[in-house]
């Protein structure tokens, strides 16, 4: 079988290896679906230092069942978690769920852009393996956990009722945080990206006002009127770019939160007047990653027409044309959401 691998020169080409067995334990996959993530491309750049397997959002049907499974069955239709927290240590008892020194030494074999993956038992036994309800289609299952990041993002700012955001990064992470916080009752959301494209999307998609970072003060001007010159409660760092989290912080209310969610690149710095932000009471919340909790209730704001994401896929292109998939995901104006597809698709 195939799969999409990180060639030493930076690219993603197809490689030819024995279809994974499943263990004791474990579960084997068929792919129908895996987006393309920013951190995806960031390994292609070399900005992200983990190990290089690609592919974590990837849904599909159940090829094999290992010995001593049990609620699974081949055929089934499924989302797959590829970290999992261990439940039991000292952060996951305080509910910090994805900075567990576990959550990340788990992952598929050999990722998310295969024709079949094997799915570890930790991830089998601890509820990383997500039933699909049949209303959710793949390409909605594929937004699962980068939506999920965005659910847990808010989870871990707690905005008051009726919040008001500026999301700086209008990529796929930043309009998928646009629908689940509008979803969770946002009153005002503003946001900036460099793509007219994006812009776009983003109006269509529950963002109040967006503009273009380079229009001088424009984004100060919607804020204060959408705010009475107070300021938003949440501004969303949705982009690695680390001039955001200086705009992002003059923009909050006192006492507002700067939410880190775009991953930023190694040895950035956070370049903000630190008397500002003890005089002005703001608080910085890095959010990584998303938990099974969070999954299933996202499962159930798509299953419930809550919330609806299909539109967010612009593409889906065959395993067969990864390297193409790769290269639109990474053209802001040609993309927003770009889907590999699989056997299963
Ligand atoms: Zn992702
Ligand atoms: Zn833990």
């Amino acid at each position: 079988m195939r799969f999409g691998r990180l060639a030493p020169s930076g690219a993603v080409v197809l490689a030819d290896v024995p279809e994974p067995v499943p263990g004791t334990g474990e579960i084997t996959v068929r792919l129908a679906a895996c987006g393309v993530c920013g951190t995806d491309l960031e390994k292609l750049r070399g900005n992200y230092r983990t190990a290089g397997i690609l592919g974590h959002e990837p849904v599909g049907r159940v090829a094999r069942v290992g010995a001593g499974v049990v609620g699974l069955a081949e055929g089934d239709r499924v989302f797959v978690h590829h970290h999992v927290p261990c439940y039991a240590c000292p952060v996951c008892a305080r509910g910090d769920l994805t900075f567990c020194p576990e959550y990340s030494r788990s992952n598929l074999d050999p990722g998310g852009f295969a024709e079949v993956f094997r799915v570890p038992a930790a991830n089998v036994a601890r509820g990383a393996v997500l039933p699909l309800d049949p209303a959710v289609e793949w390409g909605s299952g594929a937004l699962l956990e980068p939506a999920g990041c965005a659910l847990t993002a808010l989870r871990r700012v707690a905005p008051p009722d009726g919040a008001s955001y500026v999301i700086l990064g209008l990529g796929p992470i930043g309009l998928l945080y646009a629908r689940v916080a509008r979803a969770l009752g946002a009153s005002w959301i503003g946001g900036t990206d460099l793509s007219s494209r994006r812009r776009d999307a983003a109006r269509g998609g529950g963002v109040d006002e967006t503009l273009d970072p380079r229009e001088d003060g424009g984004l100060r001007r919607a804020v204060d009127r959408a705010t009475q010159g107070v300021g938003v409660d949440v501004a969303v760092v949705a982009t690695g770019d680390p001039t955001a989290a200086r705009t992002g912080v003059e923009l909050l209310r006192r006492g507002g939160t700067l939410n880190l969610m775009g991953l930023p690149a190694p040895g950035s710095r956070l370049d903000v007047d630190l008397q500002q932000l003890y005089l002005r009471g703001v608080r910085v919340v890095p959010t990584y990653a998303t938990t099974e909790p969070d999954l299933r209730e996202l499962h159930r704001l798509l299953v419930g027409k809550t919330l609806a994401l299909a539109s967010l896929v612009s593409h889906a292109i065959p395993l067969e044309r990864i390297g193409e998939a790769f290269a639109l995901a990474g053209r802001p104006d040609d993309a927003l959401k770009v889907v590999v597809t699989g056997p299963a698709f």
